[in-house]
């Protein structure tokens, strides 16, 4: 069974290497090419996008991929939607591997925002020390609020960096520990967090830690989503594969 994973996240890396030694799976990943040294993958990767779902169903035929894993980040909207466009185009299986939002618990201050530009907005006229944990290529609408004090972390360096008189940047990779980031915000003396709601461990460090400093967390809502098969773990893929092999093995396909 020939599958392609659409990856670019921790989740599809570990379902790339839970695969890998599987001989009834062939697998490759794709990633979109954003990060300037991405991390070695267990199984062979290619990378750029496809040129749309067009693109992404004529890959999808031209490589007899039989089962398309959508496991890319839940604010990468576009892609998702071009999985689901192209699977049926070019009659695949399509599986999303969805990761649950987090939920807020007491303790919690969010202010839900649907745009990077409404997250400038919701941080208001005062000026304030803001740590911004978002993609380095989303960060233009915080120009429009200068008198802010900025602090940016992304994987890669922000190049050219924000026009604003007052930014710092930290460039790292997740997993993120909360005590780790609770550092950050105290060092730093961060009065507001700018985050996503990207769910799973890895990035939930910096919302326990402002939890615990009482900190609001201006959240971007997440997009909405083509509505598919999903699953939400790697195990929960690895039983739905192996039901897919084994209806297709009975029907002699
Ligand atoms: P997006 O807005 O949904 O996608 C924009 C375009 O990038 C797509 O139309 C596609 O180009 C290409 N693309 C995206 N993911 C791809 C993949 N896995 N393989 C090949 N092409 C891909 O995506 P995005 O938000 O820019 O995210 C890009 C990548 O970074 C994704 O792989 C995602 O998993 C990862 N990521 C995103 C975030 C985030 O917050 N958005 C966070 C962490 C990781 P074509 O139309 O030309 O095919």
């Amino acid at each position: 069974m020939r599958i392609l994973i659409l990856g670019g996240t921790a989740e599809a890396r570990q379902l790339a290497a839970a695969l890998a030694d599987r001989l009834a799976f062939e697998v490759t990943l794709s990633l979109a090419g954003r990060t300037a040294h991405p991390l070695p993958q267990p199984v062979p990767v290619r990378i750029g996008g496809f040129g749309g779902a067009a693109g992404l169903a004529g890959y999808l035929c031209d490589e007899r991929i039989d089962v398309l894993i959508d496991a890319t980040h839940p604010y990468a909207a576009a892609i998702s939607a071009n999985a689901c466009e192209a699977a049926e185009v070019a009659g695949v299986k399509l599986l999303a591997m969805r990761r649950p939002p987090w939920a807020k618990v007491e303790g919690d201050d969010w202010i839900e925002v649907a745009s990077v530009e409404e997250a400038v907005m919701a941080l208001g006229e005062t000026p304030r020390r803001v740590f911004v944990t978002l993609g380095r290529n989303e960060l233009q609408p915080f120009a429009a609020a200068p008198q802010h004090h900025y602090l940016i972390r992304s994987v890669d360096p922000v190049d050219p960096p924000l026009a604003v008189p007052h930014a710092a940047y930290i460039t790292a990779r997740g997993p993120f520990t909360e005590a780790g980031d609770r550092a950050v915000l105290e060092r730093h003396h961060i009065e507001r967090l700018v985050a996503k709601n990207s769910g799973g461990d890895a990035t939930y460090g910096k919302i326990a830690a402002s939890r615990a400093l009482g900190l609001p967390v201006v959240m971007l809502k997440r997009p909405v989503l083509p509505d598919t098969a999903s699953a939400a773990t790697v195990d929960e893929v690895l039983i739905w594969l192996d039901h897919a092999l084994t209806f297709s093995t009975a029907r002699g396909v």
